[in-house]
């Protein structure tokens, strides 16, 4: 069988989406085709985004490959299916620009992971299929769909699947990838990195999955929950690849890069630059040095809050104070040129406060963010609290919340996004 692998071309204005906006290496969809190619099928990856296709060049690809499948992602990569879009705007308008020419079409993403039934009408698809589906896809052309957990489709005029299942991946069987070198060469960004402007391409790379942590605001509960690590094998197989490209920066998408000491000395060894996001309070001053020698030049560290009350209430328990997780910021700053004390804003710190907190950390060389305005995404504890299980009405009534109880947004964050571009 044939199946097309679409990141659509994403565009996010009037979104309260927060994350970045450059393109990414769809990773996921990279895990797919081989899943797919190892099962004996053909597969293409449709980067609209990479590659800015309009609507029109997407459908004529897609006329060309004839697929028997299409697979439609409701939010870019991985990196940010924990805080993906609320609104379905651009999946809703590529869907509706490729139907006729994608065969059957199947949407996966943190959306229909959590509103199976919603995202099945807003993108008329044929199916979606819920959690980390690459290495699940090969079931849709072998096995009969009612047997396929996670998969939720319409037939004979019922809804089938919605059992509450998802796929979870094996994460220690995902390939080493390896990307077009024309897909390489496009990839300038440098994912959050400060220190230096890029002097070659840049990548993205996963060396686990999942967090034991519990952060009531943390939307995984749907995929990239349980932490799971690839083989070291592995992940230095797909980075030599990348090196020997010309690839200069990665970043590693992990929820939470841990100290491993292992995995640090061997990327000391080759001279490579990277960007992580971890928490610091489970970082010894010994591997902070090691992690820095390693070429580790930008540390995202969600510090959230700065009184330890606001953060337990979030389900951020430390045994660190606030100052004690700032002097582990300000060590790792001794070792990395760039690092980031992520905050949120749960409307229990003033801004007063909030702001010579902010001015100490510039102080002492570390950056934090203007608070973001925490969402309730669906698949996080703060919605299930209030609302209980996701329904199909979940992404609406998490932003629709949103815009009654937030009355200023981060600079990080665009504009409002009206409820009427939730989608139809
Ligand atoms: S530390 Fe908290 S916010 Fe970060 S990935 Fe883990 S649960 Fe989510």
């Amino acid at each position: 069988m044939r199946f097309a692998l679409v990141n659509p071309n994403w565009c996010f204005a009037g979104s309260v989406y927060f994350g970045c906006r450059e393109p990414h290496l769809p990773l996921e969809l990279g895990y797919a085709a081989r899943a797919l190619e190892d099962a004996g099928h053909e597969a293409v990856i449709i980067d609209a985004h990479l590659f800015n296709l309009s609507l029109g060049d997407l459908r004529a690809r897609l006329e060309d490959f004839a697929p028997d499948f299409t697979v439609l992602v409701t939010a870019p990569t991985y990196l940010f299916w924990r805080c993906a879009q609320p609104e379905l705007t651009v999946p809703e308008l590529t869907a509706a620009a490729i139907i006729e020419a994608a065969g059957v079409l199947v949407a996966v993403g943190p959306h229909p992971s959590t509103s199976p039934g919603s995202v099945l009408a807003k993108l008329r698809a044929d199916a979606v299929l819920r959690g980390e589906f690459e290495q699940a896809l090969p079931l849709l052309a072998d096995k009969d769909w009612r047997e396929i957990p996670g998969l939720v489709f319409n037939w004979r005029g019922r809804l089938h699947g919605k059992d509450g299942r998802v796929q979870t991946a094996k994460v220690e069987a995902l390939p080493a990838l390896s990307w077009p070198d024309e897909w390489i060469s496009r990839h300038v960004h440098h994912h959050h990195r400060f220190d230096a402007p890029p002097k070659g391409p840049g990548a993205e790379v996963e060396a686990s999955r999942g967090c034991p942590f519990g952060c009531v605001f943390c939307a995984r509960e749907y995929f990239r929950g349980v932490y799971r690590k690839r083989p070291m094998a592995t992940v230095l197989a797909e980075i030599d690849g990348l090196l020997s490209r010309g690839v200069e920066y990665v970043y590693f998408i992990d929820e939470l890069f841990l100290a491993d000491r292992p995995l640090l000395s061997e990327l000391a060894a080759r001279g490579l630059k990277f960007g992580i996001q971890t928490r610091i309070d489970i970082w010894k001053p010994r591997d902070l040095e090691l992690l820095g020698r390693a070429g580790c030049v930008s540390v995202e560290a969600g510090l959230e809050c700065l009184t330890p009350d606001v953060r337990a209430l979030l389900g951020k328990r430390s045994a660190m104070s606030t100052e004690q997780m700032v002097e582990r910021l300000v060590m790792a700053k001794s070792n990395i040129p760039f690092v980031q004390a992520n905050l949120v804003d749960v409307g229990c710190e003033s801004p007063d406060f909030v702001a010579e907190w902010r001015d100490r950390l510039h102080s002492r060389g570390i950056w934090a963010n203007d608070p973001v305005p925490i969402f309730p995404y669906p698949g996080s504890n703060i919605y299930r609290r209030k609302w209980g299980e996701p329904d199909d009405l979940a992404w609406e009534r998490a932003l629709q919340d949103y815009h009654a109880g937030v009355t200023r947004l981060s600079e990080l964050q665009d504009a409002w996004s009206m409820p009427a571009a939730v989608g139809s």
